[in-house]
């Protein structure tokens, strides 16, 4: 057996792209390229600049565990100052420069033991493994609404957002009532001539304040980095406890709690009984993803904001109208109307084994095994691919857990045993017949339309607890491998 010295590639520099550069340099591994199709790095947080942006996981768990932060500035960050800690983070690990930014990878096919790469500008490449770190909630959805293209007015998707166009004194509209939409509103509505929000489905909305930490605080956790990782575990257990593994039992008491709290917000913040019964969802909370925000329900009882809950007719150059035959005057028209989350590599072509192609393999809908890799793709790893947790974790968490998982599985081919390893079809197989059993007691099977749901209706989500994933990302099982 002869050791190999693997070249990798990471496809992404988002925050799972980052993590897993700085992960293989420390581990010794040094002959990597990052691929990013953008000039910047960040994903997510670059992509999504639009007014209120932050972050619902609180600041010092959506962290990477190996470069704490002590100066963030508020329990929840902001858009602006998470995208500059991962710039800051891939600075001082020096990873930034192992960018290559602005070249999409279009192509990665398996031959001869080895994946060959082409991207958009025409440079090939060859590696022993391919990290897949292209993210969640990354392709915007556009809204199929008769006459988009007819408006006149200034329109763009909340994770493209316009900052050319100023909102001072605009009628505005914003089409969506998820986390995105809900920020937009809170942020923009006393500089808005007037908002209306195209309601097509209430949201439950949990309420949840963001104090600054004071200077003490951050002084005390420069001075005292202990303190700052037990705050770290803490958040994390209370977050597992409280929330993230009580959604997939949807009669757990933290359920009702969380029920109860959304509820209690809604009816004490929310003064006119009609308006309040036009914000009530008539589903459970956190069926769809829950939305967490400290001051939705005062910014759209503001005399200049209007919830409209009319079924939209149409989008006209001047407005939408709406199924009453009302014309609703806009200036500014944002949709924020979500993602495409069943995407993960694609648009780009992977072939893997025996010419077997990614959208053959994905043609009913995406599946990996344990979130991480897919059979007859063998040495190519995700990151937050199809299957894992989502929605209601800190991402952060799950892509470190992933990324050990992942260079047990590298370390099989590093040492010489093998060559080739990707989950058996059978693994596989197993694996998604036990997760679509666990998910129909989770809370998002229990009457609501969601980002969860596949086109079947079957939440594409982990559906067990976080306790279980990292139980499961301890160590490989390779009964479950196709190791060649
Ligand atoms: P989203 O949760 O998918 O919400 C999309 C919204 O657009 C929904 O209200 C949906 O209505 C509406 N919509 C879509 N198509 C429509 C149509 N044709 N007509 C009318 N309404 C339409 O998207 P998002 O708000 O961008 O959030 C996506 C996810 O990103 C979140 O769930 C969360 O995981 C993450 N996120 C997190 C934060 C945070 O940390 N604070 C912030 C933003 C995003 P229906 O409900 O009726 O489908």
């Amino acid at each position: 057996m002869k050791e190999r010295v693997p070249r990798f590639a990471i496809i992404g520099a988002g925050m799972s792209g980052i993590m897993a550069a700085i992960k293989l340099r420390d581990a010794g591994l040094t002959d990597f390229t990052i691929y990013e199709k953008a000039e910047r790095l960040g994903g997510t947080w670059r992509e999504n600049t639009y007014p209120g942006i932050a972050c619902d996981v609180p600041s010092h768990l959506y962290s990477y565990s190996f470069a704490p932060n002590p100066d963030w500035s508020h329990h929840f960050a902001g858009g602006a100052e998470i995208q500059a800690y991962f710039e800051d983070v891939a600075r001082e690990f020096e990873v930034d420069h192992l960018i290559r930014f602005g070249d999409e990878v279009m192509r990665c096919e398996f031959t001869a033991e080895r994946w060959q790469l082409e991207t958009r500008s025409g440079r090939r490449d060859e590696a022993d493994f391919v990290i897949g770190a292209t993210g969640v909630l990354h392709h915007p959805r556009f809204p199929d609404i008769a006459g988009l293209d007819d408006f006149e007015g200034d329109l763009f998707h909340s994770a493209r957002w316009n900052h050319d166009v100023s909102l001072d004194g605009k009628r505005v509209g914003v089409i969506g009532t998820g986390s995105s939409a809900v920020q937009i509103v809170s942020d923009v509505i006393d500089r808005v001539g007037s908002l209306s929000l195209f309601q097509r489905t209430a949201q439950w909305i949990m309420h949840q304040d963001n104090p600054a930490y004071t200077a003490e605080e951050r002084a005390q956790f420069h001075q005292d980095p202990e303190h700052m990782s037990q705050l770290r575990a803490q958040i994390s257990q209370l977050f597992a406890d409280n929330f993230a593994n009580a959604i997939v039992d949807a009669d757990s008491p933290q359920m009702k709690l969380i029920e109860e709290l959304c509820r209690n917000n809604l009816e004490t913040k929310v003064v006119d009984p009609a308006l309040r019964a036009r914000l009530r969802p008539d589903y459970r909370a956190a069926c769809k993803r829950l939305v967490v925000s400290p001051d939705f329900y005062e910014a759209i009882q503001k005399p200049n904001a209007k919830l409209v809950t009319e079924s939209m007719e149409g989008i006209e150059p001047h407005g939408i109208r709406t199924k009453d035959g009302q014309l609703h005057e806009l200036d500014v028209l944002v949709l924020a109307t979500g993602f495409r989350v069943d995407r993960f590599l694609r648009p780009m072509e992977v072939i893997g084994r025996g010419g077997l192609r990614l959208e053959t393999a994905w043609a009913e809908r995406p599946a990996a095994y344990l979130a991480v890799s897919i059979p007859e793709f063998p040495n190519l790893f995700l990151l937050n691919g199809p299957n894992g947790p989502v929605g209601n974790f800190s991402l952060i968490e799950v892509a470190e857990l992933q990324f050990a998982y992942i260079m047990q599985l590298v370390d099989l081919v590093r040492s010489g045993r093998h060559t080739e390893v990707s989950a058996s079809t059978e693994a596989l197989k197993r694996f998604d017949a036990s997760r679509v059993e666990a998910a129909k007691t989770t809370v998002w099977t229990t009457g609501c339309n969601s980002w969860y749901l596949d086109d079947r209706g079957v939440p594409a989500a982990w559906p067990w607890t976080f306790t279980k994933f990292r139980e499961a990302m301890a160590e490989p099982d390779l009964e479950a491998y196709d190791l060649r």
